[in-house]
């Protein structure tokens, strides 16, 4: 296959699975035509499900879609991020940003952190979590033994939603502005492949899997998108307002299931925190 070819057959797959509920399927025949000629050196994590259609035909089951090769998701990233950068599909928020805000992190990262949507000041830095919530986010994954540089962070929303001129604060994405930015962050997990997902705040929650709940429901217990793992806690920004060490606690515990679930060493302190 030539590339201009390749390129259609990618575009053609992406504007499928921004615009339908279902993502795209190819027959095996034809993966293994795209494991040979691509750049991109997908592969095939696990052994695909039969599905309707004959032998032939393999769907991307949730969890078993196509894999890039790890040296290549930053790579993969990049057309993404510039597709970003440039986009207009909420047109009142291509007006009113100072610039995207992709996402941060390693590209390879085991754990990937989604918020709902970038800030004053991430509007302004290009990053996400830079402010007061994201400088505590930062301290939380200290406290994991984690630097931002081990993570990826993102948001549903890649632009800050608008305010009126002369407010202050942050305004909640509507849930049409999260339907449409979605695709980007779908796109972003699909490459990224993490281990676990840490959903923060019923608004990342809602934007993600499409479901409504009080914190008090939602966190605290595994679920799961796409077959990743995905734990809910609170927005680190609900515990800039409510400071009591009980909920503190309360994310610390969910932290704590995380790093289980990553295999990663707990000290006695580390066990403690907030208690
Ligand atoms: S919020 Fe997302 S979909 Fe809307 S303009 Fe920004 S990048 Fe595009």
């Amino acid at each position: 296959m030539t590339q201009p070819a390749l390129d259609f057959v990618i575009a053609a797959l992406e504007k499928i699975r921004e615009t339908n509920d279902h993502l795209p399927r190819a027959s095996t025949t034809v993966l293994a035509r795209l494991q040979c000629v691509s750049p991109l050196a997908v592969s095939l994590r696990g052994t695909p499900e039969p599905r309707e259609g004959g032998p032939e035909t393999s769907g991307f089951p949730k969890g078993r879609q196509l894999q890039p090769a790890a040296h290549g998701k930053a790579e993969l990233l990049a057309p993404i991020r510039e597709r970003v950068r440039t986009c207009t599909k909420c047109a009142h928020l291509a007006c009113s940003r100072t610039q995207t805000v992709f996402g941060v992190g390693n590209p390879d990262a085991d754990l990937m952190f989604i918020g709902e949507a970038p800030g004053v000041d991430e509007d302004k830095q290009g990053e996400p979590f830079v402010g007061r919530a994201g400088q505590l986010l930062t301290k939380i994954l200290k406290a994991m033994n984690f630097a931002r540089e081990d993570v990826y962070i993102a948001n549903i929303l890649k632009c800050r939603p608008d305010t009126v001129p002369g407010t202050f604060g942050n305004r909640v994405p509507t849930p049409k502005e999260m339907q449409t930015c979605r695709p980007y962050l779908v796109e972003q997990i699909e490459i990224i492949q993490p281990k676990v997902i840490v959903a923060l705040g019923a608004v990342a929650v809602e934007g993600l899997l499409g479901m409504r709940g009080t914190m008090r429901e939602l966190r605290g217990r595994w679920h799961a998108y796409n077959g990743i793992p995905l734990m809910i806690t609170y927005h680190p920004a609900y515990l800039l307002r409510n400071q009591a060490p009980s909920e503190k606690r309360k994310v610390w515990e969910d932290m704590l299931q995380v790093l289980e679930r990553l295999d990663q060493p707990i000290s006695e302190r580390q066990r403690n925190y907030f208690l």
